[in-house]
């Protein structure tokens, strides 16, 4: 029976969504329908975040993070390699932990080399590793959403050009979008102190977290008229 723990890896999860809806992913949503819905998600998200509400926030973007990973699975990307390469244990712009970005002014983006600091495995350690690197006081809730949003519209940006030209050097781009997007994810749930792996967990249990089936049987009108 799949189902998320709390020390779930983000490749768990990647394989949690191929068992419970890869199935229907397969036959309902191209790549691009996986964003849009990926998108309705984050949106909504953010919504939860304008309103105050941490509830609506954290049950659409604990959503909207399942739907980023059947778009990796989707494009056969691994999740955590990609992370840790952008981000291992520095922030992938100055090369800092915490980022110094602002304190240097950092105009172009270093070169980041991997040092000799310890891989995350759970989930819930790269949460840290990212709290480590952007220390939620260093910003607002809303400037992390805000930041978030930013990095949809670059993920929709680079899988559109990808899949205008098919060159693999666009498809790189696909992978660092995506460990960009996954790093802002973290930084909301750090901002609102949202455990991302325990509210995973607590979702997804069991299978589907509506129909309670594995693979999902949910009829394709009831998922994209889903409302949570
Ligand atoms: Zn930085
Ligand atoms: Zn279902």
């Amino acid at each position: 029976m799949p189902a998320l723990h709390r020390t779930s890896t983000i490749l768990d999860h990647q394989e949690f969504v191929k068992a419970v809806y890869g199935l229907s992913n397969d036959r309902y949503f191209t790549t691009p329908d996986m964003l849009t819905q990926m998108q309705r998600f984050v949106m909504r998200g953010l919504k939860g975040i304008r309103q105050g509400d941490k509830k609506k926030a954290t049950l659409n973007l604990v959503v909207a993070m399942s739907w980023f990973m059947s778009l990796m699975n989707q494009l056969h990307i691994d999740l955590t390699a990609a992370t840790f390469k952008r981000f291992p244990n520095l922030c992938s712009y100055c090369g800092s932990r915490p980022c110094a970005c602002k304190k240097q002014k950092v105009k172009k983006r270093k070169r980041v080399v991997a040092k000799n600091g310890r891989k995350p495995k759970t989930i819930a350690e790269f949460q840290r590793m990212f709290s480590n690197i952007y220390p939620p006081e260093s910003r607002t809730l809303e400037q992390s959403g805000i930041h978030l949003g930013e990095e949809m519209g670059e993920l929709t940006e680079v899988v559109a050009i990808y899949r205008g030209s098919r060159k693999t050097k666009d498809f790189e781009k696909i992978s660092q979008e995506a460990a960009d997007f996954i790093s802002c994810l973290f930084g909301v749930f750090n901002s609102w102190k949202v455990n991302a792996s325990l509210e995973l967990s607590t979702l997804f249990s069991r299978n589907c977290h509506v129909c309670k089936k594995a693979p999902c049987e949910c009829d394709f009108r009831f998922i994209t008229n889903f409302k949570s």
